[in-house]
């Protein structure tokens, strides 16, 4: 067993592992190539920086491939985004020539890559279209879609669906985000990688560094959220909860965030919930550099309380990162929440910012509760979504895919 996977071992038990390595016994050199459109910020960068490496160290090839695009065509791919999570969202026909042009382009650069491999992964929106452009490829293709679409807005849905039902298969995360298909669909839960630096054991002397080096008061309960500054992340919810909770209860709010490559819209959210927390001196927004993963390990430890307050939610690592580190999650009601969240059990799922409040007064004087919820959700998570599992998924599904969707499939040969 070689030095990655063992490191896995240690946490998941080595019959994991194992397991691991008699599913990838068949796929050992496969080429496998996922492409997405960021190599950082956001869940799937974070999962693909992770994933890779350890389907090569199972002895598959696998590759990252991330396509290029312009400000027009992410302000597109951004309007899709919004549309398949529900909202209402006029796309010009002139952005959707943009997308177009930008996936032929990069169709142009993967070309020799894609048509040769055994399988690629295309993962969202923003390169579902460079199908189109790949006639004569060899291997199978699988859309994978990282976003709560159980209601999408119906005329963009269509316009992507062209492209979509080209593959030879959709993976979704959760059931009630798949959609009629004329390809076989498969669920998978996201998952985090509990060794990386997000979320490894840190000494305490690192987690009580975050107070000091953010300013923040060490006798005062702290709530984090930790998100792209994305309105469907619901910040200014966020801040209206701490706002009701600090009228009963003292604390102190961090909202600790960055901007992904591929999302145009951050910088106007930043600007909203900067406007929305002026003033407040026990509010601290912290705009973090991408590769900040061990400064974000540390504030979910210092955290009392992590809230994930999302009106829609593909899946949030940043739940799964919190729930591992022992901390209950107040989330929303939504999406890849619900399979995390489980209420009054790892955490309190809610609606409103008067629903969160109401959560966090109850957690903050009720500390066995809450140590106690903390406790499930690590345990939740140390079973259901950590990396080997999604991984175990990934190969299972591969199996699949390379022997033609037997009904059963022998893999020790
Ligand atoms: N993240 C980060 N820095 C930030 C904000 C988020 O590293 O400033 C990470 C976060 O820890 C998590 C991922 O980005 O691993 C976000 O994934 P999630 O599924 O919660 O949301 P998405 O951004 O994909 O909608």
């Amino acid at each position: 067993m070689n030095q990655i996977l063992q490191q896995y071992g240690k946490v998941t038990g080595h019959e994991v592992i194992s397991h691991l390595e008699q599913l990838a016994e068949s796929l050992k050199g496969l080429k496998v190539v996922h492409v997405n459109s960021t190599r950082v910020g956001g869940g799937v960068a974070e999962i693909l920086h992770k994933l890779v490496p350890l389907m090569n160290s199972l002895g598959l090839d696998a590759e990252w491939r991330v396509i290029e695009g312009n400000p027009d065509f992410f302000n597109c791919t951004k309007g899709f985004h919004n549309a398949l999570q529900g909202f209402r969202t006029i796309i010009p026909e002139s952005l959707l020539r943009v997308y177009e042009q930008v996936n032929e382009e990069n169709s142009e650069e993967l070309r020799p890559l894609l048509q040769e491999a055994d399988i690629v992964f295309v993962h969202d929106p923003q390169p579902a279209a460079l199908i189109k452009w790949m006639e004569n490829r060899k291997g199978k293709w699988v859309w994978r879609c990282h976003i709560d679409c159980s209601r999408p807005y119906r005329p963009v849905w269509k316009y992507l669906r062209n492209y979509v039902k080209e593959y030879d298969a959709s993976i979704f995360s959760l059931a009630q985000f798949a959609q009629p298909m004329p390809h076989p669909q498969y669920l998978i839960a996201p998952s985090i990688d509990p060794v990386s630096e997000k979320n490894i054991e840190l000494p305490p002397h690192e987690v009580e560094a975050v107070y000091e080096q953010f300013g923040l008061k060490p006798d005062l309960p702290l709530i984090l959220q930790v998100s792209r500054f994305d309105r469907f992340k619901d910040p200014i919810g966020v801040i209206e909860a701490y706002r009701l909770a600090k009228k009963v209860i003292p604390l102190q709010l961090v909202l600790a965030g960055g901007t992904a490559a591929d999302d145009p819209e951050g910088e106007a959210v930043l600007e909203e919930v900067e406007r929305a927390s002026a003033g407040d001196p026990d509010i601290h927004i912290l705009l973090l550099p991408p590769d900040a993963h061990r400064t974000i390990n540390a504030l979910q430890r210092a955290a009392d309380i992590v809230l994930q307050k999302s009106i829609k939610e593909g899946f949030g690592l940043t739940v799964t990162e919190a729930m591992w580190k022992g901390k209950p999650v107040i989330g929303g009601d939504t999406g890849g929440i619900r399979l995390q969240v489980i209420d009054h059990y790892t955490g309190f799922r809610v609606r409103t910012p008067e629903g969160a409040a109401l959560r966090i007064r109850y957690l903050l004087h009720h500390r066995e509760r809450l140590e106690e919820m903390g406790h499930l959700a690590r345990h939740l998570v140390k079973e259901n979504f950590l990396l080997t599992r999604h991984l175990m998924e990934y190969l299972a599904l591969m199996i699949s895919l390379v022997k033609g969707f037997k009904d059963r499939i022998d893999v020790s040969k």
